[in-house]
């Protein structure tokens, strides 16, 4: 059964401008999510007032952003400092071999606004630090996870802990991904669950293998948490991290708690 959750008050929208109503494209456009019970038309006018930040645009920034641009989120943020390269075509599907050497941001901002011009994208063209990073998402209703590495992540977890936005957390390696939901002040966050750094050669996935669909699934599944935290819909993945291993095709969650003595979130 779907159900508002009136547990989730953490979006507020910046404007009202999609409340009066979608234009006749829009109703065409979106109308497979307006017959969605939980969206409607009042859902899809916030989706497209909403504005996501997707940090890194390569495997699940590709995917997620994707879906989020066709789902009609009204402004897409993008932070990606790299250029397209021959060996991210195998698994970063926003990008094409037409594509290489452009900037990622440039590349994906091609992308999404042919498929839905609704949609207005700000680029982000280099690595930002905490404290770029702390005031670029204030600007922003949610992010999502689109990086490779944990330091990056450790760096949004922190940021999004201290500045209350949600942020929807997705990583690959292999032929495995992990994904979870972090609502501030609501449920443990990433250093809850991952205390000390990965060591040094885990740190990035550069250098190792990883199945081109995995990262698709898990952006995908990223955007889909996306949305139902800005719609207030569903159970999010909030102290359930969900682990996808592609080979045995199984998918499984594990309950986590908030650590009281997480040196982010803990008192
Ligand atoms: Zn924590």
């Amino acid at each position: 059964m779907l159900a508002k959750n009136s547990n989730l008050p953490f979006i507020k929208l910046h404007m009202g401008r999609h409340n009066s109503g979608l234009n006749n494209e829009q109703q065409e456009r979106y109308k497979r999510n307006i017959l969605l019970d939980g969206v409607g038309a009042a859902g899809q006018g916030k989706l497209l007032d909403s504005r996501v930040l997707i940090v890194g645009a390569g495997g699940l920034g590709s995917s997620a952003g994707y879906y989020l641009a066709a789902a009609g989120i009204g402004h897409i943020g993008l932070v990606d400092g790299d250029q397209v390269d021959l060996s991210n075509l195998q698994r970063q599907i926003m990008h094409t071999t037409a594509d290489l050497g452009l900037p990622k941001i440039e590349s994906a901002r091609k992308k999404i606004t042919a498929l839905n011009p609704d949609v207005q994208v700000t680029g982000y063209g280099q690595w930002l630090d905490e404290q770029n990073f702390r005031e670029l998402i204030t600007l922003y209703d949610l992010v999502v996870d689109g990086t490779d590495n944990f330091a990056a992540r450790y760096l949004i977890n922190r940021a999004c802990v201290e500045l209350h936005k949600p942020f929807v957390f997705g990583g690959v390696l292999g032929y495995t991904g992990q994904a979870m939901t972090i609502l501030p002040g609501q449920g443990p966050c990433l250093a809850c669950i991952f205390r000390d750094l990965p060591t040094r050669e885990a740190l990035s996935g550069d250098q190792l293998g990883v199945l081109g669909a995995v990262p698709g699934i898990i952006g995908a599944m990223e955007s889909a948490e996306a949305i139902k935290v800005i719609l207030g819909i569903g159970e999010p993945l909030l102290g359930r991290l969900l682990t996808y291993d592609a080979l045995s095709m199984q998918f499984c969650t594990v309950d986590v708690s908030r650590d009281p003595a997480c040196p982010v979130c803990g008192a």
